[in-house]
């Protein structure tokens, strides 16, 4: 038996026409949803996903622009441009793309972002207000996990989910999400011994590493679900994820794929977070 691929460009699609739907109610109402994100410098990782948050932004009808800075732009002047656009009352989301040049600490922007507008869920009052159970806009990647296990109705209450990769945007956001799911949760890190034991115990297997195909059948437990967030370039330009996909895929329940997995889901959060954020204003 072969898994089930879940599909994660085509669910982010879907909530895609949903959401165009709540723009357009929002609309009605004298709301336009508008996202700002700041790009600085010019690495082209980064300006490709940039451009594409503002294509998929745009698709939904959602205001976006793009304020691109050079690389010399000082820690001060991007702080002053943040209370700026704290203050302006049109922009709903902002998102500064991160990583940044060395010279800027990604700690202190993150913090000056007011967290009413921070739609990439990294604040630590949103972090604090997931952790603590509490409404809050939740972190793009880790929220567009746990949509893709609901969409497949995928039970997560009282399942082994362990997540490989402890950051601060995707392991330890998924980890906390799941746990808020009910699940019993393990983290596994580089410093993690006998990697093998912990996931072949795995329901649910979160690897988000960042390194080509480090997860193979072996890993598996009969029947995990296996969600990839790994996004590695290969020598010859294309994606691939962390896991080997085929050979995960011979015994997995399910599996996400990359490209078309989560990488699309967490752009769709993304858009999400700013709908979320554009009705929270018209509340205040
Ligand atoms: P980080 O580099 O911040 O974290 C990687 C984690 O993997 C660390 O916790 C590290 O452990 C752990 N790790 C490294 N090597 C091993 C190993 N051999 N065994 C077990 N654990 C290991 O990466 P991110 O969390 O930011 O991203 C992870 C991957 O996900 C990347 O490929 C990134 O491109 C991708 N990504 C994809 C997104 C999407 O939308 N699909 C969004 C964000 C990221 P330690 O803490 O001990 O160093």
């Amino acid at each position: 038996m072969s898994a089930t691929v879940i599909n994660g460009k085509d669910l982010a699609q879907e909530l895609r026409n949903n959401m165009k739907e709540e723009v357009s109610e929002l609309k009605e109402k004298g709301i336009i949803p508008h996202l700002t994100v700041i790009l600085v410098g010019d690495n082209p990782a980064s300006k490709s996903y940039v451009n594409g948050k503002k294509k998929a932004s745009e698709e939904t009808g959602i205001v976006s622009d793009i304020i691109e800075l050079p690389v010399s732009t000082t820690e001060e002047e991007l702080l002053n441009l943040i209370k700026e656009l704290n203050q302006d009352v049109s922009v709903h989301g902002i998102l500064v793309q991160l990583p940044l040049p060395e010279h800027i600490k990604e700690e202190h922007i993150i913090e000056t972002i007011i967290p009413s507008k921070d739609v990439d869920g990294f604040h630590p009052i949103n972090i604090g207000r997931m952790m603590t159970g509490n409404d809050s806009l939740l972190p793009c990647t880790p929220y567009g996990i746990v949509t893709m296990l609901k969409s497949r109705n995928i039970t997560i209450q009282g399942k082994h989910a362990v997540v490989i990769g402890r950051s601060n945007i995707v392991g330890k956001p998924v980890g906390q999400l799941l746990l808020n799911e009910n699940a019993t949760v393990t983290y596994c890190h580089s410093k993690t011994r006998n990697l093998k034991e912990h996931t072949t115990r795995a329901d649910i297997l979160i690897v988000a590493i960042g390194i080509p195909n480090v997860i193979n059948r072996d890993h598996l437990k009969q029947d995990a679900v296996v969600i990839d967030v790994g996004i590695n370039r290969t020598d010859n330009g294309s994606l691939t994820g962390d896991v080997d996909f085929e050979s995960a895929k011979s015994k997995a329940s399910y599996i996400t794929p990359v490209p078309r997995g989560v990488g699309p889901m967490t752009i769709a959060m993304l858009l999400k977070n700013t709908i979320k954020a554009a009705k929270g204003l018209s509340i205040n």
